[in-house]
């Protein structure tokens, strides 16, 4: 039970009824979902509803986990990057409104004094959520915040040639003195390094030891290079098919024999998993019914890769730290370089690319809803709290119509 809860007042017990539960598996109609004290107590289709409880009628509408989202930057004008608790705040709450009720706010290139005062202001706004309902922080609905269980160290350890809208000149390789520094904060959840750098393997090491999801992106390697950190613990992929490795490029490093790349390993090894952002942008629908065919619900995962123009205008934007950041346009839709040849990560929250993955493949409701909750929640090891309808995690919760369009949000039992 929920340790958080104010033991004084009488059990706030929250019961949905009138609609149908996502389950990870399947599609529970006329669902009573019980939750107590901002906790699921029991799932099921006919159980009384206990006395003094607060009933929310569905409408026939659909009750769904909160969203997870592991790699995200930014929103509402503000990039994490930026790293004070106001940015944190900004970008977070940004993203409950599109449904993410648990989100791993990204790094991207930047010094290692930018990069801990990231962590700084993450931390703060972690512990901030996680309090956010006790009886010592008196709830303020305007204020919810969404959970924030630890960070995704994304740049800086990006290949040459492979760092895409971020800042080329601010990659480097992985120094231990500099990446210990960042695990020994003990708040690093998802980790990414490209495998072909010198130092890639130790870093690997070093983040499973510290439990981390291990993930290569930004990164030209080949096979072999990636075998060696399969090895070393690394699991997932970030953003398929955008600033990786192919065929094509391989041949480009290594001549012939041409040379299996990132994309192979992935699809050939059942254990590895990996990200598409399914913002209409980014890739086509035959590559996202490709993704989820070849990986499947439980290895695929929907991530926003969103920056600080998410829920702004278009315009010009910076990508990373506000005055050291890359710049870049929005045009509301997707970002782009300056010079609009290539795509500078998206501008949209996870109800959107939850919406869309639905009507462009034939994955079934419960695979997309699993590909943005559970799925990610596992490969993050948060399951046991968040991630899917199920007793004994946290009612992180979205009331969702029938075009997936979000009705109610709410964290840990509370509505936002
Ligand atoms: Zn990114």
């Amino acid at each position: 039970m929920n340790s958080n809860a104010d033991r004084s007042s009488p059990p706030e017990v929250l019961v949905f009824v009138g609609g149908t539960a996502i389950l990870p598996d399947r599609l529970l109609a006329d669902a009573v979902v019980i939750c107590r004290d901002g906790w699921i107590e029991s799932i099921g289709q006919s159980q009384p509803i206990p006395e003094a409880s607060q009933v929310v009628d569905l409408g026939g509408n659909y009750l769904s986990p909160g969203f997870v989202d592991l790699h995200v930057h930014g929103g509402d004008g503000a990039d994490f990057m930026d790293g004070d608790e106001e940015a944190v705040r900004t970008a977070a709450t940004a993203h409950l409104r599109g449904g993410t009720t648990t989100l791993l706010p990204t790094s991207t290139t930047g010094s290692p004094q930018r990069i801990h005062r990231m962590i700084d202001a993450c931390e703060s706004i972690s512990r901030e959520s996680s309090e956010q309902f006790t009886a010592t922080s008196p709830q303020d609905r305007s204020a919810v915040l969404p959970h924030v269980p630890g960070i995704h160290l994304y740049g800086p350890f990006f290949a040459d040639g492979k760092t895409g809208c971020h800042d080329r000149d601010a990659r480097r390789d992985p120094e231990p003195d500099e990446y210990r520094s960042y695990f020994d904060r003990d708040f690093v959840r998802v980790a990414t390094c490209a495998a072909e750098l010198p130092g890639a393997e130790s870093f690997y090491r070093l983040a499973a030891a510290h439990e981390c999801l291990i993930t290569c992106g930004h990164s030209n390697s080949s096979w072999t290079e990636m075998q060696a950190a399969f090895d070393a613990g690394m699991r997932h992929v970030d953003h398929f098919w955008c600033a990786m490795s192919s065929v094509p490029s391989l041949r480009a490093r290594f001549q012939v024999p041409m040379q299996a790349s990132m994309t192979e390993f992935v699809l050939m090894n059942e254990e590895m998993s990996t990200e598409v952002i399914a913002d209409g942008c980014h890739l086509a629908p035959e590559l996202l019914e490709f993704a989820y065919r070849m990986k499947g619900p439980e290895r695929l995962c929907l991530v926003t890769d969103a920056n600080r123009a998410y829920g702004m205008p278009p315009g010009e934007y910076v990508f990373g730290h506000r005055e050291s950041g890359c710049h870049f346009f929005s045009d509301a839709n997707v970002g782009w370089t300056l010079d609009r040849t290539s795509l500078a990560s998206s501008v949209q929250g996870m109800h959107h690319m939850v919406s869309h993955f639905a009507k462009v493949t034939s994955a079934t409701l419960p695979d997309v809803i699993r590909m943005a909750s559970l799925t990610p929640a596992q490969r993050v090891g948060i399951d046991a709290q968040t991630g899917s309808l199920t007793a004994g995690k946290r009612a992180d919760l979205l009331v969702l119509d029938a075009g997936l369009q979000i009705q109610q949000i709410y964290v840990q039992g509370r509505q936002v």
